[in-house]
């Protein structure tokens, strides 16, 4: 649909941030006519605009033309601009039809077979798994879409990729109308982004347009652990594939195996409970597509939720292609999660000094993850918590930190909250002074044996730029302070 328009008028994308600026370059290779723009005028969008008017893209940087845009045959929005932005606004008034980046590169990688992530937690963590599984086989693969590298600019290789692992947001969902996966895979649903959803609904039914082009031919794989995803893809056409921590939960034990071989032969319909990742007798060893293949030990990552997407990963992979499940495959597919090394910023370790364990989860921003983060220690952890609020009480961690808090420190502006809220019911000390105090503080309470966490439930923008450079000072402290 989208080739077939080109020809006939002027491409609108907004936002000139690197997803829009592959788009426009892949817009403006096949021909079409580019009006590209930004509301910003910083030194990056200045930087790309001189780029794209050299190969005849139309630019505004500051400001964005409506006009112009209510007259091109289709606008194509960057992720991040939000559906209210005037642009898109303008559009819609006039008729345009809006598409994701997403949507325009899927239209020129037509032989590139794609596994499609989406979720509420673990998208990332799960698409950067399936990447590296599927090179572990030895296929050329990439990782793309919200986990950094927009899939315009995998379209713009000369040699397109044999597999891509699509991570793709609700927003992005919702303006991706082509999107038929391979495999698709729904992590879990929860409540998030209610900043910009009217209903948890709304929210959920953007997620559930990952199923929206399922045919009997489709595979999914889904948490079977989560009502509510088992609940919502009850029903869709395709093979559904299910994984679960949880023996008990499914009464399933040792069938789990046979009920994933079902699977792979294409005898378990939607809707039929076929869990092909789950727990094989022991509870810390698991079964997928019926082989009794993983043990605790051979997921290098901190924290039950990761094995849960370990699980997804190696079951999306599996069923992705026959070969991929012969024992040989599967083989390899072990081998690759045991050499996963999990994502920056994510229950990351990046020190081991004095028998003290460092582990950096400064993407962590809300209490929900930082729960997570509480329930997979195992030592007991001096915990960093703060930043700036975000207006969710903390008591819901106490449980976690009574069970594995040694300290917590309260740091940066919301540290007075996080005292009223914790106060009195685990050991806590408040420092507003800079974060190598915070640091320093944390070195001298830590016992040997301990862990150093940084989960601070809050976003990083009081004393950083965002939660990568909050990482990234921790990270260089945990070994000068
Ligand atoms: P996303 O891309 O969906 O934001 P990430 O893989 O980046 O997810 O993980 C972000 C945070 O979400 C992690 O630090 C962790 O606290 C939490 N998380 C990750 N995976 C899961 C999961 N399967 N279930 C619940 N929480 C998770």
């Amino acid at each position: 649909m989208i080739r077939e328009l080109l020809g006939r008028g002027e491409v609108a994308v907004i936002g000139l941030g690197r997803s829009g600026q592959a788009v426009s370059r892949l817009l403006a290779r096949a021909g079409a006519r580019v009006y590209a723009s930004d509301g910003s005028r910083d030194a990056a969008v200045l930087a790309a605009a001189d780029s794209l008017k050299a190969i005849g893209v139309a630019v505004s940087a500051g400001a964005h033309d409506l006009q112009r845009i209510a007259r091109a045959v289709l606008v194509v929005v960057s992720p991040g601009v939000s559906p209210k932005a005037p642009p898109l606004t303008a559009a819609r008034a006039s008729g345009v039809p809006i598409v994701s980046e997403i949507e325009v590169a899927l239209n020129f990688l037509p032989t590139t077979r794609c596994i499609a992530v989406t979720g509420t937690n673990g998208k990332t963590t799960v698409t950067a798994l399936i990447d590296q599984l599927l090179r572990s086989l030895g296929v050329d693969a990439v990782a793309a879409g919200n986990i950094g590298t927009p899939l315009s600019e995998v379209a713009l290789r000369e040699v397109p990729p044999a597999w891509v692992a699509l991570e793709i947001s609700s927003f992005q969902l919702h303006d991706t109308p082509s999107l038929a996966p391979v495999v698709g895979v729904l992590t879990n649903l929860a409540p998030d982004h209610l900043d910009r959803y009217d209903t948890l609904d709304d929210y959920y039914a953007d997620k559930m347009r990952l199923f929206a082009r399922a045919t009997p031919a489709s595979r999914w794989v889904v948490n079977g652990d989560d009502a509510e995803v088992m609940r919502r893809t009850g029903g869709i056409a395709g093979t559904r594939y299910s994984f679960s921590l949880r023996a008990e939960a499914l009464g399933i034990g040792g069938m789990a195996g046979m009920a994933g071989m079902a699977g792979m032969a294409g005898m378990a319909s939607a809707g039929g409970l076929a869990p092909s990742a789950a727990p094989a007798s022991q509870a810390d060893r698991w079964t997928v597509v019926g082989h009794d293949l993983l043990s605790r030990a051979d997921i290098p990552l901190l924290g039950d939720h990761n094995v849960a997407n370990v699980l997804a990963a190696m079951l999306a992979v599996a069923v992705a292609d026959p070969e991929y499940s012969t024992p040989e495959a599967l083989a390899r597919l072990v081998r690759g999660v045991r050499a996963f090394r999990g994502m920056p910023h994510r229950l990351e370790i990046v020190a081991e000094r004095d028998h003290v364990l460092w582990i950096n989860d400064s993407k962590a921003t809300n209490v929900a993850s930082t729960r997570v983060a509480l329930d997979g220690m195992t030592r007991p952890t001096v915990v960093l918590l703060g930043g700036r609020h975000k207006g969710e009480p903390y008591t819901a961690l106490l449980d976690g930190l009574a069970r594995h808090a040694r300290a917590v420190i309260a740091y940066g502006e919301s540290a007075a909250l996080i005292a009223a809220d914790l106060g009195g019911h685990v050991p806590l000390e408040r420092i507003e002074s800079s974060f190598e105090d915070v640091m320093r503080r944390a070195r001298a309470l830590a016992q040997p044996g301990d862990a150093v966490l940084l989960s601070p439930a809050c976003s990083s923008f009081d004393m950083f730029t965002n939660y990568e450079e909050r990482g990234a000072e921790f990270r260089r402290l945990a070994t000068s302070v």
